[in-house]
């Protein structure tokens, strides 16, 4: 039988089957322990694995769901160990909120790939309770998984703590962020305009691969792309063929490599970061044939969360985000499906988490 808390009374919006529709939910959190931090969310960001989850695509789902891992908040509390927060602080929280703090990853800070990681939501705590998400009045989460909020960044950006690491990381960990190499960042949704962000500030020449040309003047003008292809167009796909030091590919759904890999200069790396629910095709021959790299990537560690949210601060950097209100959730979830948000969707949990 599932185990759950007594002691703490929390409130959020759950799912509670494969429908995904988000309802309020009463819960609770465990009592603040000598390492834990708790606080109050204030923004919760929608990332496009919430909806994955909240549909079982990955065939792994728990319900009750709450969702949300790209968490703001202000510290209401501390345990008696607690070292680098105090009360008022404000946090953020991304995808994990524990680890074995033992094996090789997580030595190396690297507990994005430790293989006892808990995952924020739908994943099982060390207590056998199961984890709950951001969307929600209330986290409580050891101080090691929780970094610092820089002062200068607004807290609406929380979605830096998922859709900004998972670029960040990658671009970094394959040498992607040298100024003057050539990105190719396909999808141009909430992970791919942090990807065109990220990569102009590290000097990079950007080129937008999105499914149809309504988003290119927004890329051009408004995000900072230096071009942009239109995925399904073939010609415009051939004309670019060889272009690409790189590639960072965010597509949630199945789609077709080959047209990506044949962007790629020789040696050129395909990052893919998108999580869609069945495998896709790998042609091998354009890899042999050009020494080329496809690879993946996921979230990152908490030293390199820090960096990152840090390195956003400096050089403002923040995502373009539209902050709705709790009960707009599940119209969200249904315009995150069609791609009609520019650029990810943040719930106002502080103003709108209303429990009457
Ligand atoms: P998102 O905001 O929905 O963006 C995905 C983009 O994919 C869309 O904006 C769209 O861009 C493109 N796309 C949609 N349907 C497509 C199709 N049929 N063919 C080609 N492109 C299509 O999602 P997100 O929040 O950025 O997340 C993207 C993926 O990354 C999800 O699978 C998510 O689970 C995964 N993810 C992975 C990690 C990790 O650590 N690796 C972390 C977070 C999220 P255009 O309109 O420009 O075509």
């Amino acid at each position: 039988m599932e185990k759950t808390h007594e002691n703490v009374k929390a409130f959020g919006w759950a799912a509670r089957d494969t429908f995904g529709v988000l309802s309020p939910f009463n819960f609770s959190r465990r009592v603040t322990g000598e390492k834990d931090v708790q606080f109050k969310v204030v923004y919760c960001g929608i990332c496009h694995t919430d909806l994955h989850q909240l549909k079982n695509e990955w065939s792994n789902s728990i319900y009750p769901m709450v969702p949300g891992h790209e968490v703001v908040g202000v510290v209401t509390e501390i345990g008696t160990k607690v070292e680098k927060f105090k009360i008022g602080d404000k946090v953020g929280v991304g995808g994990l909120v524990e680890s074995c703090r033992k094996c090789e990853n997580c030595d190396n800070d690297l507990e994005n790939y430790c293989r006892d990681q808990i995952m924020t939501y739908n994943g099982v705590y060390t207590d056998g309770t199961t984890t709950y998400g951001g969307y929600s009045d209330i986290m409580v989460t050891n101080e090691h998984y929780v970094v610092h909020w820089p002062e200068n960044l607004p807290m609406e950006a929380a979605p830096l703590l998922c859709a900004g690491i998972t670029i960040y990381s990658p671009l970094k960990y394959f040498g992607l962020d040298k100024p003057g190499m050539h990105i190719g960042v396909v999808g141009l949704g909430g992970l791919g305009h942090m990807a065109v962000k990220f990569a102009k500030v590290f000097g990079t020449k950007v080129t937008v691969i999105s499914t149809s040309l309504s988003k290119k003047d927004e890329a051009i003008e408004h995000l900072g792309a230096d071009s942009f292809l239109v995925s399904r167009d073939p010609d415009q796909m051939q004309g670019a063929a060889g272009s690409l030091d790189g590639i960072i590919d965010t597509v949630s759904v199945i789609h077709p490599l080959l047209p990506l890999i044949n962007l790629l200069k020789t040696r050129g790396k395909l990052a893919m970061l998108g999580a869609p629910e069945k495998p896709l095709e790998l042609p091998v021959f354009p890899l042999l044939l050009g020494r080329k790299l496809v690879a993946g990537s996921f979230i990152g560690g908490m030293k390199e969360t820090q960096e990152m949210v840090d390195f956003a601060a400096k050089h403002s950097i923040t995502p373009d985000v539209e902050v709705v209100p709790m009960d707009y959730v599940n119209t969200a979830f249904e315009r995150l499906l069609k791609s009609n948000v520019k650029y990810r969707f943040v719930l106002d949990i502080g103003n709108t988490l209303n429990k009457n």
